[in-house]
């Protein structure tokens, strides 16, 4: 069924508490935690609870679970007191999507370069 864990992808393992993160925020449908490999001093990713394999399945399914992810972008980045930041889905192998439980990433606390690579 839609949105439902699977045993084999690793944020559902974090969601459901199997697989230990740096938690930094939990609402009903969503989590924020600390990337492994930070690429900016602050990098959160915030994913739904549900498991839907990128952005776009997600918006298609059920669009106010998007709009959490999103509302907990902003929360995340005003926690760490961030004025300028980033927020990327990467959606699809091609552009360097490497786990398939949609995700924002969260970006700050550093410059950046426009366009991205
Ligand atoms: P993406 O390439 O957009 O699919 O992003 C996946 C992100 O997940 C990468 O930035 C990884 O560093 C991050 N990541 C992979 N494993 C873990 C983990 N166990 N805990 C936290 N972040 C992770
Ligand atoms: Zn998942």
């Amino acid at each position: 069924m839609a949105g439902e864990a699977q045993d084999d992808c690793l944020f559902c393992k974090i969601v459901q508490g199997h697989v230990p993160a740096t938690i930094v925020r939990e609402t009903d449908t969503t989590i924020a935690f600390r990337d492994i490999n930070p690429q900016a001093p602050t990098h959160v990713l915030v994913v739904p609870k549900a498991h839907y394999p990128n952005a776009a399945t997600l918006a298609a399914a059920d669009p106010s679970v998007i709009a959490d992810v999103l509302c907990e972008t902003k929360v995340v980045a005003d926690e760490d007191k961030l004025e300028s930041y980033r927020v990327v889905f990467n959606t699809g192998a091609g552009v360097g999507q490497t786990v398939f439980h949609v995700h924002a990433h969260v970006l700050g606390g550093r410059g950046m370069q426009w366009p991205p690579g």
